[in-house]
């Protein structure tokens, strides 16, 4: 394990600078440096690596992340309070650490990183689960990142890990485990965070395939789950009616009955359904 930095504990840095926790940004902090190291560690060997972080907050994963070697980190942070936190960190490890001061949701990071890129984020779970999805659906495949280390509440984390049938099956289960390896690396109660959530937290850490599991158009299939799984209590046949008029044939060409509902479908069953519905 590598040594934890010689920077003041987080709880002074928060009080130095007065960060407040913001519910409005979703800020629960994590202040215990021995768990951030652990968390940079899920994100897998980082000394050859650029790493995107998003929302560092006072650094608490930012530190994780360059006590465990990081060769670069950027971290997009929408807060402006805790821009003089990371210039501390920046100070520590010169030529190491590029902070931007911004929206990660508008903030485009290509043109600062170079590859190869792990990313790795304790966000709100809002913004982590519209990143994600964004994340898993550009048109080209691979992506620019290799792997996605990102704290979920426990719910959001059991959805992209889900299987066919359970009740957390649905579009992230989809969409996650169509284009990667998805596997829940960490289980962390409330009390680990400074103010506590209501919620159990856990970390999931996604490997990108080289290749889709399955053939399909990214917008297609996305399109066809979210509209499948909005209505999961319904026949297929009469959820999907929107996507085409032709739905039912659609169905039975792509291997589905059309009185399944969305929770029993398989990946490569959605992922035929999505080949039907392209062909227009
Ligand atoms: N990573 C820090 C940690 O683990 O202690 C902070 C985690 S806190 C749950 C979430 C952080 O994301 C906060 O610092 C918050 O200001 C930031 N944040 C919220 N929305 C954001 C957005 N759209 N873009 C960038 N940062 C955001």
């Amino acid at each position: 394990m590598a040594a934890i930095d010689t920077l003041p504990p987080l709880r002074e840095v928060i009080d130095t600078h007065g960060l407040l926790a913001k519910k409005s940004l979703g800020q629960n902090f994590l202040l215990d440096l021995n768990l951030t190291a652990k968390i940079a560690r899920q994100a897998g060997d980082l000394s050859a690596c650029d790493v995107l972080e998003v929302g560092p907050g006072p650094g608490g994963l930012t530190r994780g992340l360059l006590a465990e070697g990081a060769r670069r980190v950027l971290a997009i942070e929408k807060d402006e309070r805790c821009m003089p936190a990371l210039a501390e960190i920046s100070e520590a490890y010169p030529g190491q650490l590029e902070v931007i001061n911004g929206d990660a949701l508008e903030v485009n990071p290509l043109g600062h990183l170079s590859k190869p890129i792990r990313v790795a984020a304790n966000l709100p779970y809002n913004v982590g689960t519209e990143l994600l999805v964004r994340w898993l659906t550009p048109k080209e495949w691979p992506p620019f990142w290799e792997s996605l280390t990102l704290m979920f509440q426990r719910e959001v984390a059991e959805r992209i890990v889900a299987k066919p049938g359970s009740k957390a099956y649905g579009r992230l289960a989809i969409l996650s485990q169509w284009r990667a390896d998805a596997r829940i690396v960490l289980h962390l109660p409330p009390e680990a965070f400074s103010p506590p959530p209501k919620v159990h937290s856990a970390v999931v850490h996604l490997d990108a395939l080289t290749e889709p599991r399955f053939e399909a158009d990214a917008g297609t299939l996305s399109r066809v789950v979210a509209t499948a799984f909005n209505q999961r209590r319904k026949m297929l046949r009469s959820s999907l009616k929107s996507v085409s008029p032709d739905i039912e044939d659609r169905l039975v060409a792509a291997g589905i009955k059309p009185t399944d509902r969305a929770e029993v479908v398989s990946l490569e069953a959605f992922c035929a359904l999505a080949r039907e519905v392209a062909k227009g």
